[in-house]
């Protein structure tokens, strides 16, 4: 029996680890974890999972999780990134221990290297980045060791002051620690500490010429907060050599030192997740911004009406791998329409109508009638929609020529009205260029829904949606389509990110005819425009503007 077939089914391999440290002494008090991003763009899906993964545990455990920003890249990060970084986690439901900032160690950072120096652990390089990556070579054999390795303690402390009080530029010299230049792990062949970027930084200003790298500043900021479990992507695994290294050459005060662990990151169908790229699609302008609808996003999740129960349902079924895989949208798609079937208003709407006359209803005459808000659930309660003789009814749910297979509306067949009547189809009207611009119906006074008439309850093949022409709110709506369009867009890595964008992806109707009740559509209800799926409202001044946020039916089964 190998390790994961002992898993419980609801405990992963990092979970398995964790319990392994637990039984053998490790104190469950000390368990603390984080999520570590970078404030150099929005969050997306892919670090939902790893929100869900770190705060999951924090559950679980009874544990802090803290939120630390990795703000070593001025030139890259902003307190937008940060605010939003904050708002999504937030909205996702879960809450960090403490708000931390890799900048709020740069003290601490800078001192270690100097005490990395005197060990003779660290010396400054003067030599260009190119020359520093050519000299490391390739794994199968040594590198070459810098001609600036050997300079004495003196001389290295003495320029690296120099490169802190801004004596050098950009490029003219960097900190590396002292390791081993003909290691197998590439990582271990003397990695760069500090780099001079001259760029003010949005925390501590001007006050730093010299900025710790990734490596340098995350084991570390790690020890500092007492962090026993640190969980990244798999693509640190090659980095965990390195982040244990530095932490047996810093002064020790602490019992316990972090343990770096890796899972497989989470890529997507038809989507990209490297910030790099997402921040060049928003400068593109072919999307309108990081919090487009269509965008893999959380805040273009948000904006498009996708639940954080629906994200946190989808990252528990993607679950924590130790290998990569691409999962498909759909079950995203799935765990959407499974949270929203549950909790939507249901409503009438039509999106792109056509003219429809009962023409045995009574001239200026209207009733109310009333519908279910959410046969899933009677709490939502009902609402009256009104009826008269002219309703709208979606355009392609009437047919002039159809066969026997059509259950939607055509002349001489019944349909019924979703809420309302049986009607049949009598007659149609064309303009000028025989184009339909009416149809004439009958309808059975009988039959109201509800109204427990035999006729009530007569069944006919087909049910469609309706709104009263002479009483609806107009409003717009915005139906989307893949932003990407192929399944793997960054497979061949192309350069153009404007040759993967799907231009058609977004097509709007804005002539399209709601139910009253929307006149007071509410931003924190989600709804299903029933038929046709389901929608967020995004705007409502000065129109009221809807999103589609996925469609009712997929074919596929999860
Ligand atoms: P990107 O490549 O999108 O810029 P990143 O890894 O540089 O991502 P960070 O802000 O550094 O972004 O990530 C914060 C945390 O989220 C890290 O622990 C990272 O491993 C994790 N993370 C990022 N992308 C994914 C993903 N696709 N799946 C799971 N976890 C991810
Ligand atoms: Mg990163």
């Amino acid at each position: 029996m190998n390790s994961s077939d002992q898993l419980t089914s609801n405990e992963n391999f990092l979970e398995q680890i964790i319990n392994e440290d637990l039984s053998n002494g490790f104190n469950k008090r000390k368990l603390k974890f984080r999520f570590p991003p970078e404030p150099n763009g929005y969050l997306h899906i892919g670090h939902a999972k790893s929100i869900c993964l770190n705060f999951g545990f924090g559950k679980t455990f009874s544990s802090p999780v803290n939120l630390r920003f990795d703000d070593t890249n001025p030139e890259k990060e902003n307190i937008v990134f940060i605010n939003s970084i904050k708002e999504d986690i937030k909205w996702l439901g879960f809450k960090w221990d403490s708000e931390c900032y890799a900048s709020d160690y740069f003290n601490e950072l800078y001192d270690w290297a100097i005490y990395l120096i005197k060990n003779n652990n660290a010396y400054v390089d003067s030599q260009d980045q190119e020359t520093i990556s050519i000299q490391r070579g390739v794994p199968s054999s040594a590198g070459e060791l810098s001609p600036y390795r050997e300079r004495t303690v003196d001389e290295n402390l003495d320029l690296f002051k120099k490169m802190k009080e801004g004596n050098f530029m950009p490029g003219d010299c960097v900190l590396r620690a002292k390791i081993d230049m003909s290691s197998p792990n590439m990582h271990m062949r003397d990695p760069v500490l500090y780099r001079i970027i001259n760029h003010e930084h949005h925390r501590t200003k001007d006050k730093w010429k010299i900025y710790p790298t990734y490596d340098w500043a995350h084991g570390q900021s790690d020890y500092i907060e007492g962090i026993s479990h640190s969980l990244c992507t798999l693509e640190f695994q090659v980095h965990r050599e390195l982040y244990d290294w530095l932490i047996s050459k810093i002064p020790k005060q602490k019992e316990i030192l972090p343990k770096q662990r890796e899972f497989a990151r989470l890529n997507l169908s038809y989507t990209i997740m490297s910030k790099r790229k997402l921040a060049e699609i928003v400068n593109s302008g072919l999307v309108s911004g990081w919090d487009d609808p269509r965008m893999p996003t959380i805040s273009g999740l948000r904006r498009r009406g996708v639940p954080p129960q629906a994200i946190i349902n989808f990252c528990d079924k993607v679950g924590v791998a130790k290998r990569e895989n691409i999962i498909d949208y759909a079950l995203l798609d799935f765990c959407t329409r499974e949270v929203l079937n549950k909790i939507s208003y249901r409503v009438m709407v039509v999106l792109d109508p056509v003219e429809l006359e009962i023409i045995n209803y009574p001239e200026g005459d209207s009733e109310t009638l009333t519908a279910e808000n959410n046969q899933e659930d009677e709490t939502y309660g009902s609402r009256e929609i009104s009826f008269s003789k002219n309703l709208f009814i979606e355009r392609d749910d009437f047919k002039e020529q159809a066969n026997r297979k059509y259950f939607r509306l055509t002349i001489g067949k019944e349909v019924r009205l979703k809420n309302g009547y049986i009607i049949k189809g009598e007659s149609i009207e064309k303009d000028s260029e025989g184009n339909i611009n009416k149809i004439v119906c009958t309808y059975d006074p009988k039959s109201k829904s509800g109204s427990g008439t035999p006729e009530s309850l007569r069944k006919v093949k087909g049910t469609i949606h309706w709104v009263d022409k002479n009483n609806y709110e107009n409003i717009s709506v915005n139906i989307f389509d893949k932003l990407f369009l192929s399944e793997v867009p960054d497979e061949n890595n192309e350069a153009d990110i404007k040759k993967l964008i799907n231009r058609e992806s977004i097509k709007n109707y804005n002539t399209a005819c709601a139910e009253i009740s929307l006149k007071d559509a509410d931003f924190n209800k989600y709804y299903q425009f029933q038929r046709k799926g389901y929608f967020k409202l995004d705007k409502k001044n000065p129109e009221i503007i809807f999103n589609q946020t996925v469609t009712l039916r997929d074919n596929i089964k999860f």
